[in-house]
């Protein structure tokens, strides 16, 4: 059997840095941390922060007055920001330096004048918060279809942005509608949606060339891998997505199989080998990795924890 990693996967610059705020905060802390939301969308990071000490609930009124308080790679809403201060909460904001210049964008727009649409997937913690941030209304369209509804009439001026984590393909065809709808239009076209998601969902189209299956690891609930998953299903790979060894069943794969493996931007790379074990202990397995893009960015702490 083959198993073939795809280059890159796993891990992006935005769930580093986030983890490592709320590892920093841990040892500057002398009380609790409270992390609003998964900190990233992985059961097993939450559950090992958990370990070290961080607590994890899904809203600020779950902590106490004064607490040192975290937010998620996602981002926030105003709302909660606004919160934090008047509850005299200690923050260490762990959003994406690439979900906040969506947000800036979008302020941006809003001063322009223009009607802002937001292409994204409704309730994501991540459209919450970008919607949140400005004192406009946001009109959030996931479909051609949602482009065709918006209220407005044609010869609006409109400014859009968009969720990160989407397909490119995705957003490309949501795009035109809008441009073809409205005609103007300005945006970013896809180049919100980050670094990590294009190089996945870039490698991943490699993979299903190769591959006679794709295990994508990753949350349920993580975005960008539910994307890597349906870019396999639309090539016509068989794909599954699995939070883990755990999820694997040996009735998928044959002795002969190329599998292709790669992961979601908020999977560790030991849930990654947790795999490749499991198929080494029913098969022969050569190991190899693509050649693929290697990334090199790295963003910096919150600026109050950057001494620790
Ligand atoms: Fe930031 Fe992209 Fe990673 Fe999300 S997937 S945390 S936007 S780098």
């Amino acid at each position: 059997m083959k198993v073939l990693l795809a280059q890159p996967r796993g891990f992006c610059a935005g769930v580093v840095r986030a983890i490592s705020t709320v590892e920093t905060a841990l040892r500057k802390a002398e009380g609790p941390v409270y992390v609003r939301h998964e900190i990233v969308h992985n059961r097993h990071v939450v559950d090992t922060l958990e370990s070290k000490g961080a607590r994890f609930v899904e809203e600020l009124s779950d902590m106490p007055d004064g607490a040192v308080a975290i937010f998620s790679a996602h981002g926030v809403p105003r709302s909660v920001e606004v919160e934090a201060g008047r509850r005299a909460l200690t923050v260490h904001d762990a959003t994406c330096p690439l979900v906040t210049k969506v947000h800036n964008e979008c302020r941006r727009y809003v001063e322009m004048g223009r009607a802002l649409v937001l292409v994204g997937h409704a309730g994501h913690p991540e459209v919450v918060g970008t919607t949140g941030q400005v004192a406009a209304p946001v009109h959030l369209v996931e479909s051609e279809d949602d482009v065709r509804r918006l209220p407005m009439a044609d010869d609006t001026p409109i400014a859009f942005v968009t969720q990160t984590t989407l397909s490119v393909d995705d957003t490309k065809s949501i795009v035109g509608a809008l441009k073809l709808r409205f005609p103007d239009t300005i945006g970013p076209d896809t180049r919100d949606i980050c670094y990590a998601t294009q190089n996945r969902q870039s490698a991943v189209r490699d993979l299903c060339k190769v591959a006679d299956v794709v295990i994508v690891v990753g949350a349920r609930n993580s975005s960008n891998s539910n994307r890597l998953h349906e870019i396999c299903s639309g090539l016509g790979v068989r794909s599954y997505l699995v939070a883990s060894s755990n999820d694997l069943r040996a009735e998928w794969f044959n002795a002969d199989n190329t599998i292709g493996l790669t992961a979601g931007a908020s999977a560790p790379e030991q849930l990654v080998q947790g795999v490749v074990d499991w198929l080494g202990c029913r098969w022969p397995v050569e190991v190899t990795s693509m050649e693929g893009r290697r990334e090199s960015i790295e963003f910096r702490l919150p600026p109050e924890l950057q001494d620790l």
